[in-house]
């Protein structure tokens, strides 16, 4: 059955669109951090950071059918959900964020951003980081460069994306205490480059804890030291936090926060909405203002009132069931006991992130650090037999990431932990 539902996928379906396995099982049910194929076989989902308040929430469900049953209809009418929506959105953002877009996806925000950011300024030349994913839509494309995602993604960005390099401190170019002050002297010198050639900043975007990367915390005082200089040249700054903000930091419900910095501009999507397209550019009134001025601004769903009753819906749930604070201390339990597994097996070079945002780094070599890519697929597909979903990330393909619904359970952590040990331990005989 599972292999005539691929098949048929594969005929119809653009196969650029791949699938996770091989061989994937048939699922056909989401309970919580679980998913249940076609043979009543349950996965632990480790991969899906969308679901962040689980799958199938009763609760959601129950809110969206209501919505659904009672209006949908476009932003241009007049309705409560979307002012209690963006109301609640601003109450949460950093201070001086004060203005909600509402769009459908991380792409059309990230697309967004980079337009309010060069229509505020004036400028073209934006910032990114080597190895970023920002997303498929043309902006949210150019300003992507991992080559684990397009081999020749370096060779074929526009004039005006600068791509620079991301500050990892495992395998980044500069290790150690002083990384973040010897990375923003290179930035400076390609600054320099641009302000000699007369070329104005529009911005920089950047994940804040780099997810594509497998969820590497930046050193202490980097984004800091980026912002200030972006400023200094008239740019704004784009905290994309799609996937690490909203509380799955534990610590932190903004990314920007563990790095002590304030945005002009923040993307979010994905969690948000658990699933239903739902995304937010919030940013400043007069960033906001200055976009008005061009023309206007309409999107047929993002904030339409079941959009915005599922954003509202999830926020609740976040609160009422403190699950931010569950993917803290069951984030800080699992990264503990990862960290006891690398102790281990020497294929774990790190284990990175924070909350319930963790990358498990493979290297064939701690020596040379040589990314253990082929291996990480291997195991991923072990992990499936053992009953777990998990997928590798980043420019060599070589970090499992760890982003699980932010209600997983301490006893599912440790399914998970002792799964991966036994895979590692049978890899090694
Ligand atoms: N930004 C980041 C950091 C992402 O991880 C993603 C999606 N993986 C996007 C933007 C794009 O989001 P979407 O797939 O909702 O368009």
């Amino acid at each position: 059955l599972s292999a005539d539902v691929l098949e048929r996928r594969v005929s119809t379906f653009a196969e650029v669109q791949e699938h996770y396995y091989t061989e994937p099982p048939e699922i056909e049910r989401g309970w919580r951090e679980h998913l249940i194929d076609v043979h009543a076989q349950c996965y632990l989902d480790l991969v899906n950071n969308v679901a962040l308040t689980g799958h199938a929430h009763p609760r959601l469900v129950k809110a969206v059918s209501n919505q659904w049953s009672l209006l949908n209809t476009n932003s241009r009418f007049n309705y409560s959900a979307l002012p209690r929506f963006t109301e609640r959105l601003v109450a949460l953002a950093p201070e001086g964020l004060d203005t909600v877009f509402l769009v459908n996806s991380g792409s059309e925000a990230v697309d967004l951003a980079l337009r309010l950011a060069k229509t505020y300024t004036g400028n073209d030349a934006v910032l990114a980081f080597q190895e970023a994913y920002h997303g498929w839509t043309v902006g949210a494309d150019a300003v992507s460069s991992s080559i684990g995602d397009n081999p020749r993604a370096l060779e074929t960005r526009p004039d005006w994306v600068h791509v620079i390099d991301a500050p990892h401190p495992f395998r980044g170019t500069h290790r150690g205490a002083d990384s973040a002050a010897r990375y923003l002297d290179d930035l400076e010198a390609r600054l320099g480059v641009l302000d000699d050639a007369g070329t104005g900043l529009a911005a920089f975007i950047g994940e804040p804890v780099f997810g594509n990367a497998g969820g590497v915390l930046l050193p202490d005082g980097y984004l800091a030291g980026v912002f200030e200089k972006v400023r200094s040249r008239g740019g704004l700054t784009i905290s994309d936090e799609v996937q690490v903000g909203y509380g799955r930091l534990g610590e932190y419900f903004w990314g920007v926060e563990q790095q002590g910095v304030t945005p002009d501009i923040i993307t979010i999507a994905k969690g948000m909405g658990n699933g239903q397209p739902v995304g937010a550019v919030i940013t400043r009134r007069d960033i906001a203002e200055k976009f008005a001025e061009e023309g206007s601004l309409f999107s047929s769903a993002g904030g339409s009132p079941v959009s915005c009753v599922v954003g509202l819906t999830v926020l609740d749930i976040l609160r009422d069931e403190g699950l931010q604070e569950n993917a803290r201390t069951v984030g800080g339990d699992l990264k503990a006991k990862l960290l006891t597994l690398q102790g281990r097996h020497d294929i774990i070079g790190a284990v990175h992130g924070l909350g319930l945002y963790l990358g498990v780094e493979l290297v064939r070599d701690l020596a040379t650090l040589e990314p253990a890519s082929v291996a990480a697929s291997e195991i991923c597909e072990e992990l499936l037999r053992e009953g777990c979903i998990v997928q590798p990330t980043g420019d060599y393909k070589n970090v499992l990431k760890i982003k699980p619904p932010l209600n997983i359970t301490t006893e599912s952590v440790d399914f998970f932990v002792e799964a991966l040990d036994r895979v590692l331990c049978a890899r090694s005989r």
